[in-house]
Parts: structure tokens; sequence; C-alpha cells
């Protein structure tokens, strides 16, 4: 039985909500770069480090098997919410490490005349890992147009997808800018018949979309834990276990391994074999944690708020002369990026802080997109469950005042 969605409720459970910014009550519209964090998931952290800090992995003494105990049940609360088995998930800095570690093991695999397939909205985590490893081993990088109104190019992506070199496709389930949400299973199909692995980046679905990777038949899954209400530091990838297993390791050291010798090394398998050192096991925790927060909620219904948000925001600034938005498709997450004719996005988030209001401008680490788009930057609002109508008024008639300041 699901908890009934009620955002003025479940704000109170962000104590940062309270704090005021620049002498305001604080509008957060920055949740695709970050989300705020649960007392269910600061507690945890605080009770791990008061009550239950030890390494894990090797003490043999019962605060060590505590922390061991709780480092893997939230691993497994992860892996039953993302449908998957306990030893697919693998924990990892976030989704910029999440990808680096599947570029460097999967894409060590690949010849010389290769194809990785990118899409032109990837954000740069999911773009410069594979130029490094291309390089280093001769291979091409093809890339997906996106469609004015911020879709994939489906047929350039099937065109793509029909010559034998191309190995691996690399594609967000959401796009950080445009708010697009991807087709991942019709993708995830038309790549494997054609033999091509789909790695998803997760980054800025997760906090809107529950994903039944097992569904998704994705072959890897990444996503940051900070955007999805837990801890900075901790992200989690997701690989098939025969996958996995056939992968070299990422990093040496410790915990990784099965037998080490000065003329030979042999591997743990998955997920000890990525998980090389002493890990973010505060993180871990309240990775679960924040995990259990979101499953106390039909998602139905935070989507269905966030929407709500995302459609009066663009009804009302769509009324200010040259207000244009980037990413009109319709099936979309709640990210509004936007330019208004006459006034730099800079000058505008400047205005918006001095009323409380935080907002993103720039190129939002897609400057491949940013040259599409034909612009340097825009501004951005991203709404998460916990933002209101009121907020969004705010914002709206905050954005008029800065038009009229500096138009
Ligand atoms: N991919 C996407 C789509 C993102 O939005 C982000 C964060 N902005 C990342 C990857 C990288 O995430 P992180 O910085 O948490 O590693």
């Amino acid at each position: 039985m699901k908890k009934p969605f009620l955002a003025e409720e479940v704000r109170k459970e962000f104590p940062i909500l309270n704090r005021k910014n620049r002498g305001f009550s604080i509008a957060y519209l920055d949740n695709a770069a970050s989300s705020q964090k649960p007392t269910q998931v600061i507690d945890s952290i605080s009770d791990y480090y008061r009550n239950f800090n030890s390494n894990i992995h090797r003490g043999i003494y019962e605060l060590a098997e505590q922390a061991e105990s709780m480092y893997s049940s939230s691993r497994q609360h992860i892996a039953d919410y993302l449908s998957v088995k306990f030893e697919e998930i693998i924990f990892v800095r976030g989704a910029t490490e999440g990808l680096n570690l599947i570029a460097n093991t999967l894409g060590s695999r690949l010849k010389t005349g290769d194809v990785v397939i990118l899409s032109e909205m990837e954000h740069h985590a999911n773009i410069v890992p594979w130029q490094l490893i291309c390089k280093q081993i001769g291979a091409t990088i093809e890339v997906i147009p996106t469609l004015p109104e911020g879709n994939l190019d489906m047929e350039a992506l099937e065109k793509l997808l029909r010559s034998d070199r191309s190995k691996i496709l690399s594609i967000c389930s959401t796009s950080n800018t445009l708010g697009t949400v991807n087709p991942i299973l019709e993708i995830t199909q038309l790549a494997h018949r054609n033999n091509t692995l789909v790695v998803v980046d997760g980054a800025q679905s997760i906090p809107h979309e529950k994903p039944n990777l097992k569904d998704l038949d994705c072959d890897f899954f990444v996503f940051s834990g900070h955007k999805v209400f837990a801890p900075m530091g901790i992200g989690v990838v997701y690989g098939k276990s025969e996958l996995l297993n056939q992968l070299p390791p990422y990093q040496g050291g410790g915990d990784m391994i099965d037998q080490v010798s000065f003329k030979e090394t042999s591997f743990a398998p998955s997920p000890q074999r990525f998980e090389a050192g002493t890990p973010n096991v505060a993180g871990v925790i309240g990775l679960g944690e924040a995990i259990q927060f979101l499953s106390q909620f039909d998602m139905k219904e935070i989507h269905d708020h966030e929407n709500n948000l995302l459609v009066n925001a663009r009804e009302q600034l769509s009324e200010i002369v040259g207000f244009k938005e980037y990413g009109t498709t319709s099936n979309k997450a709640p990210v509004l990026s936007f330019t208004i004719e006459s006034v730099h996005p800079h000058d505008l988030a400047t205005v918006l802080d001095a009323e409380g209001i935080a907002t993103r401008t720039g190129h939002h680490c897609c400057q491949p997109l940013m040259e599409k788009l034909g612009v340097e930057g825009t501004a951005r609002a991203s709404f998460a469950m916990y933002n209101t109508i009121d907020e969004v008024n705010r914002f709206v008639q905050a954005t008029q005042k800065a038009v009229s300041i500096l138009r």
C-alpha cells in the first residue's frame, strides 16, 4: 500500500527547504543538478557514524558485521527497486564514475574501426569517457541527431545500427537540458537486433521514474545518488551479470581479488571485482534509505505533480515576449530550459537568486547540444516532488520582474 503523495506534506521532510536564500524562503528549482535530502536519509548517515562505523568485509566483531549487513541490505533494496540481481549492482562515486567504469572495461573490448553510438543530447559524462577510450583503440563515435522538438532522430539511429561496426550504444534515458524522455525499451530492442550493447545513463530519469531494468533489457544502467535524494559521492552501475563477469576489473586494490601473488592476480566475481578499496559505506546506506523513501509513493502521482509544475511554468512564461523553450516534446521530465530575447541567462539567474529562487544557467555540460541549438547557454528550472505551484508562481513573477529590469 503506497502513501498518498502530497507535495506540501513531503516538503516538510526536507529540512533545508526551511532555510532562506538572500532573505527569502528558498525556492529550490535546480533539481536536475542535485536534489535535497529528506530527514530519513540524513538520519541514516548520522546513525551509521554514531553507531555502526567500521570497515566492512574483514572485521570479525559485532560492529563490523552490523556495518556489513547494512551495506548488503542497501544493495539488496536497490537491486529490488531496479528489478535486478544483488550481484548486478556495483557501487561507484556517481554517474560519471559509472560511465568511466563502463567505457574503460566494456570499451576495452572494442577493436579499431568499431563504432560507439551516442546522441547529440548527451551530458559530457557520456561523451568524454567514450572519446578517451575510442582514441586509444582507434574506434569511432557516431552521433544520433536530435530533432527540433527535442526527440531523437530514430530513423538516423536505425541507420547507424544497421552497420556491423556498431558495437555499443550509450544514451541518456532523460536529457538534463531538454527534458526529453527517450524510448529506451524501443531503442534496446532495435540495438539488440543488431547485436549492439546498450548502456543507459539514467542520471536524470531516476528521481522521476522507477525503471524495471529486467523489462527494459538494457545491458548497463548508471545513476548518481545525489539526484535521487541520497548523498553525494555515491552512485550505481547496473550490469547484466553474464556481461560483468566477462569484463576486466576497472581499478585494482583490496577487496576485488580472489588470489594475489607477485606473479599473478585472480579476481573476485561481480560486484566485488569492481569495488576496489574501502567503499563509501555511509553513502550506500544513505542511498538505500533514499530508495526506500521514494518507494513509499506511487511514482505516477509524483510524475503528475511534477508535470503539472512544468506545464504551469511553461504556460505562464510563454506569455513573455521573446520566451523560447528548448525541448518541447510532450514526453518530458520536469526540466524547463529556456532563453528570453535580449536577456542574458546569467543576469536572469542573478535577479531570481535575489528573490530566493535557485535556478541554473549555462551549457549544462552539454556543449555539443548547445552548438546544435545555436545558443551559448540557457536558463534552466528543474522541478522535484517537493516543489509547489506557489514556487512556480514566484519563479514566473521574478522572471517577469527580471525582464522588466534587464530589457
Ligand atoms: N548524466 C546526466 C544526464 C547528468 O545530468 C549528469 C549530472 N548533471 C551526469 C551524467 C553526471 O552525474 P554526476 O556529476 O553526478 O556524476
